[in-house]
């Protein structure tokens, strides 16, 4: 891995940061070849995988970014939650061989397929025709099984119309056939990604509609979060007006926290900019670099 060089340097084009893109590991549309080739197409010269749960996708993505050329940041995306609050913690420069984070990886990928199990079974007394097989027919060998396999098992059965239809009707979070997924906190989260030799960053603090989206409720939030080793904070993600960028980045200088961003992007299964598609500072991949301990 590189030493997180972000400058481009030489004369070179400016560095182009992404650091949030999931592949076909979790649920990206695309196989990390793939996304790091997109993401090249797109003039992006350091991009992190940020895969939900799983490290399955970062030697493949590691392997095609040496090919091209560009810089890739091993990442993870770590979903959280606590007191009804649900956090996704990003973990940068993490080392997938970690044996902390990898026990706990494959505690989680355990109770996803159980999760998914209960979800189909729930599925199938309301009389969607749909099997287990169906669902995993969706997903790769390695991927952690999650919730829009079921939707486009689902959509291929003919029982919604689309994903967002399976999810508003079904297996969204107040839908008849959702299951609970395993719950670490996300100081816990921060921890683990410590332990793996990472950097914790809370990403997208402000969705709609979100607890979190008030300035003041984040201040008190993350405190907490500081204290187990919280490193960074996502304040550029697509959809942000430029207020909340600036009061993110203001909450970021407070706290000592780094500034991130990226386009979250999941290929052709949700609607995103493309890789690259969100400004980030371009010193941001060497201040995270530095804030490993
Ligand atoms: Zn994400």
């Amino acid at each position: 891995m590189t030493g997180g060089g972000a400058a481009a340097g030489d004369g070179g084009p400016p560095p182009r940061i992404d650091l949030h893109a999931h592949t076909t590991a979790s649920d990206g549309s695309l196989a990390p070849r793939e996304l790091v080739a997109l993401a090249a197409a797109h003039g992006v010269t350091h991009l992190a995988v940020t895969d939900h749960d799983t490290t399955a996708g970062l030697a493949e993505a590691a392997a095609a970014a040496q090919d091209l050329g560009i810089t890739l940041v091993p990442g993870i995306e770590l979903s959280t939650e606590a007191d009804g609050i649900s956090t996704d913690i990003l973990g940068y420069f993490v080392d997938p061989a970690a044996p902390a984070l990898q026990a706990v990886l494959a505690r989680i990928r355990t109770v996803r397929q159980t999760r998914v199990v209960t979800m189909v079974e729930r599925l199938r007394e309301l009389g969607a025709p749909i099997t287990l097989d169906d669902v995993y027919a969706f997903a790769g060998a390695d991927t952690a099984i999650a919730r829009p396999h079921v939707a486009r098992a689902l959509v291929a059965a003919g029982f919604v119309d689309d994903v967002p239809d399976a999810f508003r009707r079904y297996i969204g979070r107040h839908g008849p056939a959702y299951a609970e997924r395993y719950k670490l906190t996300a100081p816990e989260a921060c921890r683990l990604v410590r332990a793996a030799g990472g950097v914790p960053v809370v990403a997208h603090p402000t969705p709609p509609n979100d607890p979190l989206s008030d300035p003041k409720r984040l201040r008190t939030y993350l405190p907490p979060l500081v204290e187990a080793g919280l490193g960074g904070l996502e304040c550029y993600y697509p959809g942000y007006p430029r207020k909340v960028n600036r009061w993110l980045e203001a909450l970021a200088w407070h706290f000592r926290l780094v500034p991130t961003g990226g386009t979250d992007y999941h290929g052709a299964w949700r609607a995103s900019p493309p890789p690259g598609g969100v400004d980030v500072p371009p010193d941001t991949v060497a201040r995270l670099w530095a804030a490993r301990r």
